[in-house]
């Protein structure tokens, strides 16, 4: 019997709803500056952060990110959120990860919008002992990545994130919703696959 090596995986988590190309830029770039192997792009099954908007529905959002990463050899997507029932927690998703293959490292990858979310996340402590954070600016953020909020919660988290350099991406799902919606181009915020899949589903035409 071989030990095996352990793998280097990033998990990029999100409601995906669409993929955009920030998610690719975001994953890419973790990828790279930290010699991740492989990053599983994980959507969520019930966002319960989002519960005061309707999000599509988990097959619609899980086939958009299985164009999005189709050409991408290092990339996989993981149903583990859309097949549980209930809410689902990046902690219960890191454990049930982790369990399946002992010994490799994980790096959760997130904007610094969601890591300043981090406190209100379960078992923020727990899940920072679990995985590192890989971490890039999301908008102007002049300030610290790390808020007095996340440092009060989670005592020790600035050595737990790793930066990811990566260009600011002006792009997020809700402006990219409402262009459809309006009918205005998304040719420059998503891939063309992705773009093909919202169309064929009738995605984000109403409400
Ligand atoms: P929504 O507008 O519906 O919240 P979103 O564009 O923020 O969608 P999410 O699925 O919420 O996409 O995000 C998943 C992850 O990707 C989060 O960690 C988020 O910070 C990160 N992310 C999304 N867009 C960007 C971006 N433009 N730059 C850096 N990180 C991003
Ligand atoms: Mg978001």
């Amino acid at each position: 019997m071989t030990a095996a090596r352990p793998r280097r995986t990033g998990i990029l988590g999100g409601t995906f709803d669409p993929p955009h190309r920030a998610h690719l830029a975001l994953a890419e770039a973790a990828h790279v500056a930290l010699a991740l192997e492989r990053v599983l792009f994980i959507p969520a099954g019930d966002p319960w952060r989002k519960a005061g908007r309707a999000v599509s529905a988990a097959v619609d959002r899980l086939a958009l990110v299985r164009a999005a990463v189709a050409d991408l050899p290092w990339a996989e997507v993981s149903t583990i959120e859309v097949d549980r029932d209930g809410p689902t927690f990046t902690l219960d998703t890191v454990e049930a990860l982790r369990a399946a293959s002992p010994g490799d490292e994980w790096w959760f990858i997130l904007g610094a919008d969601a890591l300043a979310d981090l406190p209100r996340w379960r078992e923020p402590v727990r899940l920072a002992s679990l995985v590192r954070f890989a971490v890039a600016r999301r908008g102007d953020e002049a300030s610290a990545i790390v808020t007095a909020d996340l440092r009060a919660t989670v005592p020790g988290i600035e050595v737990r994130i790793d930066l990811v350099p990566m260009p600011l991406l002006d792009i997020s799902a809700t402006d990219i919703r409402a262009r459809v919606r309006a009918g205005r181009s998304t040719a420059s915020l998503l891939p063309d696959a992705v773009r093909a899949e919202i169309d064929a589903r009738g995605m984000y035409r109403d409400t």
